[in-house]
């Protein structure tokens, strides 16, 4: 963790209350840094975690290193009055070990730069690192560093991870070729559900841990990548349109996707699924979209794969419907949703 940023008060006729302020701030910081040393557990690749200038960190002889970095924003990926601390920690971490996931790599060590204003409560940032930090445990990633700072509007988190791969061996967006098979795990759009539900006022049901404890694919995606059958892959963060072009644009390919394959989450207290809006563009549901021209098993390290299309050589994203009905698919993940927060 670095020194408390010395540029956060500007003007000059400020000096002294900025002296004040950085004083006082710096006790907060060490404070939390030393809640931090004591929290964060190490682990098998950090060599040096925190209270030194840098982590050092021991990647695998012959692999090559995975970095991801991404943002958790109040009021842009979160609310507090609907996320507890501890849900917006634990879905802090889990956008950076999804990420890890969908390259086949194992995920090293995490760091995290945290800003919250004067008002947040010191129970709050508890809350938060210890949802955070129960995820980091389960998978064995040791928080190795980061930073805090004031924040003069909302809570900002930014959440780095580092993995490793064999050299050479990361799965790609890329790697999809025409006439090739399409698979997710899991089922999808009951995160995007949860959170509809949330904001009109609804209980949530089948789809609550789907928002609120999401569990990173790394098991499948390291299972994926080791038996070299997924030729491209991506995780469903922005939504499955969304992500699926990612693959098609990064491939150069087009995909056809039949309407009735497509796993909807379950919704509610009934045993109702899922809209198709939901599971085509809600985000947020870190299952792992992959290409391949192999054989797939049903299930992979005890999550459910299934197959919804094929790739193409037409670009573009096609609907296929169960009269055989075609239409074409558009890209309207997590942007097309964010409205509600
Ligand atoms: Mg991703």
């Amino acid at each position: 963790m670095g020194p408390f940023p010395p540029t956060l008060r500007h003007s000059e006729g400020s000096r002294v209350i900025c002296r004040v302020i950085v004083i006082k701030m710096s006790l907060a910081e060490k404070k939390l840094i030393q809640r931090l040393r004591r929290l964060a557990k190490g682990g098998p690749s950090l060599v040096t975690g925190i209270g030194d200038d840098a982590a050092v960190l021991r990647v695998p002889p012959g692999h090559e290193m995975l970095v991801t970095t991404d943002f958790s924003i109040e009021k842009v990926h979160f609310r507090r009055e609907w996320h507890r601390p501890q849900v917006v920690g634990w879905r802090c971490l889990i956008r950076g070990l999804s990420d890890i996931a969908a390259m086949g790599g194992e995920p090293l060590a995490a760091f995290l730069s945290l800003a919250v204003g004067s008002d947040v409560p010191r129970t709050w940032v508890d809350g938060f690192l210890k949802g955070l930090l129960e995820l980091a445990q389960e998978f064995n990633v040791p928080l190795a560093g980061g930073d805090t700072a004031e924040s003069a509007g909302g809570i900002q988190a930014d959440i780095v991870v580092v993995g490793s791969v064999p050299a050479g061996k990361a799965v790609l967006r890329s790697g999809a070729t025409p006439g090739e098979q399409i698979y997710v795990t899991g089922d999808l759009g009951g995160s995007a559900s949860a959170l509809a539900r949330i904001s009109a006022g609804r209980p949530v049901g089948a789809e609550y841990f789907r928002h609120f404890r999401p569990v990173p694919r790394v098991a499948v995606g390291r299972w994926l990548r080791e038996r070299g059958i997924a030729s491209a892959m991506i995780d469903v963060s922005d939504g499955l349109s969304t992500d699926l072009e990612h693959i098609c644009e990064e491939s150069h390919v087009g995909a056809d996707i039949e309407v009735a394959a497509i796993p909807r989450a379950p919704t509610g207290h009934s045993k109702k699924l899922v809209s198709l809006e939901f599971a085509l563009h809600g985000g947020d549901d870190y299952e792992l979209l992959f290409t391949s021209s192999r054989p797939v098993p049903p299930e992979v390290e005890g999550i459910p794969v299934t197959r919804i299309g094929k790739t193409t050589v037409a670009a573009g994203m096609r609907l296929l419907d169960s009269e055989g009905r075609m239409k074409v698919l558009k890209a309207g993940g997590w942007e097309h949703f964010r409205h509600n927060l």
